[in-house]
């Protein structure tokens, strides 16, 4: 038995239920764009609420794991303040509201690469989006932000991404984990110490460059290689596909009124602007990518 879950018997057993969230003290005062579908309608009645009332602050944020850096979800929250001030903007109340962006790093969002910060704090400091960043997060009271100066940003509505960590039924198993709670694999994602047992995706301890991150392009790819793996396994080949030298970051990040096209691998980083059509681009993305992930749509060759 590998873990609670009871498993009776496998040839191959390939592990991929994802991570967990780190647990901040209060913060059930607070919303996350990466939790439960449900919450991302509460995250809509919470701004119509506000926008119903005519004025009022919001603060947007995600935070970090020490233990594990690739941990972080950064760019949902960038895209969620940018889409929310275009919302305001576009229903002619930005004016009376107070937006601020909170994130315990020096430099979030530093990952994407040195030509998205420069672009990043251009489109804060055009949208006048206050910024806190740079203080570990202590804990979230109902409206604020409490940080480890005992300093508080007070918000009436709070939207915050937690960093990752490994899911709890790992806990209680025997395989090897990180200080952050993952999955121990080799770049062939094969667990180590068990040459029949692979981990894929959130839930596996990355390894590779400082500026990794666990998204949704390295989980498939990393669930291509060990499907590819096991069968040469199998066939007594020696052939294996590894997920370190593939590791890239790409992301069309969604400001409302555009995009931002970003990519970084360890040979170059760079980052595109889109205004308009990145925007519907995006959108395009999310219904194709939901039609090709339910059967509806032909799934076009590497994407
Ligand atoms: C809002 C948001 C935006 C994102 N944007 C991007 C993006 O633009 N680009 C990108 O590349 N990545 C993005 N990501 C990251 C991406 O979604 C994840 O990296 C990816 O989904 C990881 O895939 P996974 O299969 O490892 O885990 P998951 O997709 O989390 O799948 C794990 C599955 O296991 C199930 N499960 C959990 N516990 C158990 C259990 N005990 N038993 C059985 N099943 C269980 C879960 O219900 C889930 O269905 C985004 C994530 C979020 C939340």
């Amino acid at each position: 038995m590998v873990c609670e879950t009871q498993i009776l018997s496998y040839d191959y057993l390939v592990v991929a239920f994802g991570a967990d969230k780190m647990k901040h003290k209060g913060v059930e005062n607070t919303l996350s764009i990466c939790g439960k579908p449900e919450i991302s309608l509460a995250i809509r009645d919470g701004l119509d609420q506000l926008i119903e009332k005519g004025s009022g602050k919001i603060a947007v944020g995600f935070g970090g794991n020490p233990k594990d850096k690739s941990a972080v979800r950064g760019g949902p929250a960038f895209e969620l303040i940018f889409n929310i001030h275009n919302l305001l903007k576009k229903k002619k109340l930005r004016q009376n509201f107070e937006l601020t962006f909170f994130a315990p790093m020096e430099q979030p969002g530093t990952r994407m690469g040195q030509n998205a910060l420069p672009m990043l704090n251009k489109l804060f400091d055009r949208y006048h989006i206050e910024k806190r960043f740079g203080k570990k997060i202590t804990g979230f009271e109902p409206n604020s932000i409490v940080f480890e100066d005992e300093s508080k940003l007070n918000a009436d509505l709070i939207l915050f991404i937690p960093a990752s960590a490994g899911h709890r039924v790992l806990q209680s198993s025997d395989l090897p984990l990180s200080d952050a709670g993952f999955i121990r694999i080799d770049n062939f994602c094969q667990v180590h110490g068990y040459s029949e047992v692979y981990a894929i995706g959130d839930i596996a301890a990355m390894e590779g460059p400082e500026w990794i991150a666990k998204q949704g392009h390295v989980a498939e790819l990393m669930g291509r290689n060990a499907a590819f793996n096991i069968l040469e396994t199998e066939k007594g080949s020696e052939k294996r596909k590894g997920y370190q030298e593939s590791l890239n970051i790409l992301c069309v990040m969604d400001t409302g009124d555009g995009a931002a096209f970003v990519f970084r691998n360890d040979k170059k980083s760079f980052l595109i602007p889109m205004p308009i059509v990145g925007h519907w681009m995006k959108k395009g993305w999310g219904t194709y990518s939901k039609l090709t992930k339910v059967g509806k749509f032909l799934r076009l060759p590497g994407m």
